[in-house]
């Protein structure tokens, strides 16, 4: 049946895809975005479908809609962007957890809310189970996203024990893809371009740290998987691709298939940069019966070709 669904941060790059997805199956999308972190862009060809909407609003602040679910997105998540103004990116993830859950509240709305891998911050445990309760410098430089998502993980949880709302938790894990922004210095989107622009390839540190690459196709189907799960299901639920390789690797294998002239050159690891990252998925294999099923070459492949085409229209 037709839902009528509201996705806070529609307009950035994991909101634009789910959007388009809801879209497809039938569904009215209300897509609410300040457009902090995200460009008119990763939505204009929505713009003249009947059952896509468009607000801006920024969800610090409260919003009053009819709605039957909300996803929960808005939030700037690449390092650059939410350091950049660190107290609004806590409130973005406190006060917007807040007024969606108020809203949630109100209209009865089952609620998704886009947590993150960074809630287990430097693992000492890997790979992560939704089980471990994390590794989080509390006033570090990535604090203000840290516990900013984990302060909205615990409002989640007490709206769900105090207010017996129906929630859902989902634990995002480092996600690329066509609509990442080019200068939002995320790896995959930094190495890509640098690589199609012949510069040399950024690697922080020695490249020894690790990360695993989800691609967004995969993730969107794990969070409207979640979403419709059972009641009963609230998560936390790790979502993200297990195969886990380091920066090294990920900028040789980018290096490879631009097959441009770039070199990779060392730069200075940021600070409580997490060593190392990889999803334990057994939940969301059980539970959601859920894997991811592109492989890095192909989700690569992909991504590539949409910042080929990207920097060919602004060249
Ligand atoms: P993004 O920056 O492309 O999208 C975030 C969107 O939220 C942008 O359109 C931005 O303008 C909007 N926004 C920010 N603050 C807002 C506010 N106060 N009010 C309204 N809109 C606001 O990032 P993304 O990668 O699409 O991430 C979406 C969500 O998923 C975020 O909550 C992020 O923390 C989470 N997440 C993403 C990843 C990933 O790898 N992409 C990993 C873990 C978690
Ligand atoms: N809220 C909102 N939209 C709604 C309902 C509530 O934005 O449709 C906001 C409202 O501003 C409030 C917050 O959500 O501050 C939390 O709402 P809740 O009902 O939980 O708490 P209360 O209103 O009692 O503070
Ligand atoms: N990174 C890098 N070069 C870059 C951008 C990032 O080596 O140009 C590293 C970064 O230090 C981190 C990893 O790649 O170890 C992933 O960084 P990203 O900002 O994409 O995500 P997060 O650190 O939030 O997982």
């Amino acid at each position: 049946m037709s839902k009528r669904i509201l996705i806070t941060g529609g307009a950035g790059f994991l909101g634009s895809h789910l959007s388009e997805r809801l879209l497809s199956e039938g569904h009215e999308v209300l897509c609410v975005d300040n457009f902090y972190t995200s460009t008119r862009q990763n939505i204009t060809h929505l713009l003249d479908h009947a059952h896509f909407e468009l607000m801006r609003h920024d969800v610090t602040f409260p919003l009053y809609v009819e709605v039957d679910q909300i996803y929960n997105m808005a939030c700037p998540a690449s390092p650059i962007h939410y350091q950049r103004d660190p107290v609004q990116t806590t409130k973005t993830s406190v006060h917007g957890a807040i007024n969606m859950l108020g809203l949630a509240k109100r209209t009865g709305a089952t609620i998704l809310q886009a947590s993150t891998s960074e809630v287990y911050g430097d693992p000492e445990l890997h790979p992560q189970p939704e089980t471990y309760w994390g590794n989080v410098n509390p006033i570090g430089v990535r604090s203000c996203y840290d516990e900013g998502k984990r302060c909205a993980e615990t409002l989640f949880f007490d709206y769900w024990r105090q207010h017996q709302l129906p929630i859902k938790v989902a634990r995002i894990f480092n996600t690329y893809g066509p609509r990442m922004q080019p200068d939002d210095g995320r790896v995959v989107s930094n190495f890509i371009v640098q690589a199609l622009k012949g510069e040399d390839i950024t690697i922080y540190g020695d490249g020894s740290q690790t990360r695993s690459f989800c691609y967004v196709d995969d993730l969107v189907d794990g969070l409207v998987r979640l979403m419709n799960s059972a009641g009963k299901v609230t998560g936390p639920i790790n979502l993200g691709n297990p195969v886990e390789f380091t920066i090294r690797q990920l900028a040789e294998q980018v290096v490879a298939k631009v097959d441009g002239p770039s070199r990779l050159v060392e730069k200075p690891l940021p600070s409580d940069d997490p060593t190392q990252r990889q999803p334990d998925i057994t939940q969301a294999r059980d539970v959601l019966g859920w894997q991811p099923k592109v492989p890095l070459a192909d989700g690569l492949d992909a991504t590539i070709e949409y910042f080929r085409q990207l920097l060919t229209r602004t060249a």
